[in-house]
């Protein structure tokens, strides 16, 4: 499976990846993911939201156990991110077939749509669809870098765009959902683990920081006589690091549009996107308060996900079902997290990254953790699935 998807979408000159939601490359991986469901016999279905969900059994008799991850990229991202999730799913189940299991519910593997949110600026937008988090109309409006909207972009790829929305019945069908993804720092390293189970998920939020001036000529315009907003965004940056020090918590602007981009011209509108994350809601907020305060730009959340505890019986059940793996807090976002927002039981599973790098084409996991990822998967979905 590794070895059909690991070029689509890749760039052949950074080795990172490109599957923006909705891409060419994003379509093709659809593709490949209804051809895997087909080979297992599986009942594929595309919800209102553009998720997709391939099912053993059939989850209107019965809410069933659900597992699956992503598929799309950040920009210039790694091969693990998400497809480690999917695939991990697909092999899981495969081991369950092997040992000849008969799941008494029904068995479902799921591939949310756009959660890295590298083209519309906003991360999940599949299952916070899915929970009625995004509201449709906003989602609708959302633009990426041509200025496009999710709703053109969606009917170009032959979906309806206003089918958007809270979909109760796709949500009924999800007793219980457990991803399995790649660690995105180094404790399982520290622990000298290969898998670690998910204790919470850190409060975490993008802001869209609006700095505006006056376009003009680089050469003749003196230095006096200049509105350019490149100045209060850098000061911003770094007032962001320090504030970010002294609340114990992380802050990054991470990407930038700047307008009209011209390397002979004062710039006439800079904005930043600034992501915020901490152990501390409050801490995380008071950060984005003072950035807001200081930096005198035209500040616009564009999301904001509160801390996320997964439910402790199931983690306590997951983590046995690992074979006592640890349990640890991430501070990267992810699609069950959104889930057990909205009420659904969730865990995560996390596979070990020897570097802790993520987010870029040095992002890895050793295969025989891998292996042992998948093999870890298999046993908690025989768990779940026993009764
Ligand atoms: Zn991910």
């Amino acid at each position: 499976m590794w070895g059909a998807i690991e070029h689509l979408g890749r760039d052949g000159r950074t080795r990172g990846y490109l599957r923006d939601a909705w891409s060419p490359a994003d379509l093709e991986l659809r593709r490949w993911f209804g051809q895997e469901a087909a080979r297992r016999g599986l009942d594929l279905r595309e919800d209102r939201n553009g998720n997709l969900w391939a099912w053993w059994g059939d989850p209107s008799v019965r809410p069933g156990v659900v597992t699956g991850s992503h598929l799309d990229s950040v920009r210039q991202g790694g091969a693990f991110d998400g497809p480690l999730g999917v695939v991990s799913a697909f092999a899981a189940l495969d081991l369950l077939r092997a040992r000849d299991l008969r799941p008494a519910r029904p068995l479902g593997i799921a591939c949310f749509s756009d959660e890295e949110g590298a083209r519309f600026g906003v991360p999940c937008v599949g299952s916070r669809l899915l929970t009625g988090i995004l509201d449709p109309d906003r989602a609708r409006a959302l633009t990426d870098d041509e200025g496009d909207s999710l709703a053109e972009v969606l009917r170009g790829a032959g979906r309806d765009p206003g089918a958007l929305g809270r979909d109760e019945e796709t949500l009924r069908h999800v007793g219980v959902f457990v991803e399995l993804h790649v660690e995105q720092g180094k404790d399982l390293v520290h622990r000298d683990a290969p898998v670690g189970v998910a204790s919470a998920i850190w409060p975490h939020g993008r802001w869209r920081f609006d700095f505006h001036g006056q376009a003009n000529h680089a050469g003749t315009t003196r230095l006096a006589d200049r509105d350019d907003p490149m100045l209060p965004f850098a000061r911003t940056v770094l007032h962001a690091r320090q504030a970010a020090e002294r609340g114990g918590v992380v802050a990054t602007f991470g990407r930038t549009r700047v307008s009209p981009n011209n390397a002979n011209a004062v710039p006439g509108l800079v904005s930043a996107w600034l992501d915020a994350r901490g152990g501390d809601e409050d801490a995380v907020r008071t950060l984005v308060a003072e950035l807001t305060e200081f930096s005198g730009a035209e500040v616009t959340v564009e999301s904001w996900t509160p801390v996320v505890d997964f439910d402790a019986v199931l983690r306590e059940r997951v983590a046995a079902a690992a074979g006592g793996a640890p349990v640890l807090p991430t501070g990267a976002g992810h699609d069950a997290g959104i889930l057990a927002s909205a009420g659904v039981p969730s865990a995560m599973v996390f596979v070990r990254n020897p570097t802790g790098i993520s987010h870029s084409p040095d992002e890895h996991a050793e295969t025989a953790d891998c292996h042992t990822g998948v093999a870890v998967l298999a046993a908690v979905l025989e768990d779940l699935c026993a009764s």
